[in-house]
């Protein structure tokens, strides 16, 4: 028997799925740039079962994959194509184990879907504010790996910020549990930190305590064209003066960006009819029923216009034209995809500095030249950026891309390496972003977390391959 097949051997068969058709819908990262091969995916019921599964891959050193709901953007949960890594789900992991609405948090099974805790919050009247546009499918375990960000971290920042507390089952089989929701807790260590955003490379999390918020009662969302880009951070600074920094979400849209998706997409509609090359998406709220927001953002666009910072827009008058406005938003991906693709940067800069170096990447992209078109949008509230290239329209968008990656993407990278910035805002490094890590990444910490890698799991039996790569850290 090989490796593999003894672990499979030791566990019950029902947490076992060795049909290919299943198997397949795992092989592939969301975005299909990575492809592997897998005999199994173990689908526990409990934590113990977790436990019993790591404990056998420990001890048969049989590489074991997370996958949360794979909407990733790096390939973290893909496996290798040696076909010899085992898949481990925790979907069937997926119930809500307290809800403390009195200390205001929420204790859940790392397998529910990241809209479930939504709801559940919701039925005690209050609100986890992690938002993102893969919530429907993407699991609250595969966010806490990822640390992941979303659209509200400007008010109630990243997932780092809303978790408590986890348990998590480390990769020699012992279970950390370390849930109790409190709000101070300094015996020694913060070990549940060094696991949010470590991409299944220290262990598995099978619980988490997340912190809840009042929901917003006063929420208003305007969609704003405005006059250049370097009013964009000046406004966000306004915007939270007169909101009394009530501000959820202020993103970024490109006019070039709405103009991909118009075009692939014609029955959507424009929010505002003023053409600019320049739009933000903001939402401010607040929880009080006495605070009148609509009032604070109503004066802010009012100094906005007459500073002739903001050219138009929109405030939504019902919660439909504000979904519409959102959809807007979430389907910009979509126009680069109708676009033939585009090459995603996905950094992040100061927010002082956000402004700056949209102009400077620009410059690069236009000194490129050959008909390169930009798509740059993003939670530019958060000093975050997506800055995408795209192929002109009827060039064979392949190849062309191949070469901005080449040519363009260093550059952009070395842009954001001047600016202090970060080559990975959002997605973690994944296996797609190993190589950036080795060119601009710190190589101290390369080595620090390659020495903690080495001490946890030993073996390398958790997600190898992934995040600190495949190095075998020198202990010296
Ligand atoms: C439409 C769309 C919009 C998105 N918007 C955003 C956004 O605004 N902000 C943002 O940050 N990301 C965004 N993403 C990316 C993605 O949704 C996030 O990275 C998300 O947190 C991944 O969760 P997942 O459950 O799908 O994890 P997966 O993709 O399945 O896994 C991600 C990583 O976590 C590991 N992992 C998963 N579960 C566990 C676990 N229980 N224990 C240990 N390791 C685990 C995996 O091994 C892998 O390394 C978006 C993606 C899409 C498709």
């Amino acid at each position: 028997m090989t490796s593999y097949e003894q672990v499979l051997a030791a566990l019950p068969a029902e947490i076992v799925v060795s049909d290919k058709d299943i198997i397949d819908g795992y092989t592939t990262d969301f975005r299909k740039k990575y492809r592997g091969e897998s005999p199994a995916l173990l689908r526990p019921r409990s934590t113990e079962e977790v436990a019993l599964i790591v404990k056998l891959c420990d001890q048969h050193k049989v590489p074991l994959i997370p996958v949360g709901g794979n909407t990733g953007y790096c390939g973290g949960a893909t496996p290798d194509e040696s076909g010899q890594q085992l898949l481990i789900s925790l979907q069937r992991m997926n119930k809500i184990r307290e809800v403390d609405a009195d200390n205001l948090s929420i204790t859940v099974d790392a397998g529910c879907i990241l809209s479930e805790v939504h709801q559940a919050a919701e039925q005690v009247n209050l609100m986890f504010p992690l938002s993102l546009g893969s919530q429907q499918s993407c699991q609250i375990g595969g966010n806490i790996s990822t640390n992941a960000g979303g659209v509200s971290a400007v008010r109630y920042g990243i997932t780092r910020d809303l978790v408590l507390g986890l348990e998590v089952v480390l990769p020699d089989g012992q279970i950390l549990s370390n849930l109790s929701p409190l709000r101070k807790d300094n015996r020694g260590y913060a070990l549940h930190q060094l696991l949010i955003g470590a991409e299944g490379s220290l262990g598995i999390v099978t619980g988490a305590s997340l912190r809840l918020f009042l929901p917003p009662v006063n929420r208003v969302t305007a969609f704003l064209a405005i006059s250049g880009i370097n009013d964009l951070m000046p406004l966000l600074a306004k915007a939270q003066q007169y909101t009394g920094e009530a501000v959820t979400s202020f993103e970024y849209i490109s006019g070039a960006s709405l103009d991909l998706l118009f075009a692939g997409k014609p029955e959507l509609r424009r929010p505002v009819q003023t053409s600019s090359k320049h739009f933000v998406l903001i939402e401010a709220a607040t929880s009080s029923p006495v605070l009148a927001m609509d009032q604070a953002i109503e004066a802010f666009f009012e100094d906005g216009m007459s500073e002739e910072m903001i050219l138009d827009g929109v405030i939504a008058t019902s919660e439909q034209q504000r979904q519409d406005f959102w959809n807007l938003r979430e389907h910009i991906p979509e126009g680069e995809v109708l676009n033939g693709g585009s090459v995603k940067h996905d950094v992040s800069v100061r927010i002082s500095d956000m402004a700056r170096f949209i102009e400077l990447g620009s410059d690069l992209v236009n000194r490129y030249g050959q008909g390169a078109r930009l798509s740059v949008y993003g939670h530019v509230g958060d000093g975050n950026v997506h800055f995408n290239v795209l192929a002109p329209e009827g060039v064979k968008a392949a190849a062309f891309l191949e070469e901005v990656s080449a040519e363009v993407s260093p550059c952009i990278y070395d842009l954001v390496a001047k600016f202090d910035g970060s080559f990975s805002a959002e997605y973690g490094l994944g296996q797609d972003k190993l190589s950036l890590d080795q060119s601009y990444g710190d190589p101290v910490k390369r080595r620090l977390m390659g020495r903690i890698k080495n001490v946890l799991d030993p073996k390398a039996v958790m997600n190898p391959g992934k995040v600190v790569g495949n190095q075998i850290c020198d202990p010296s």
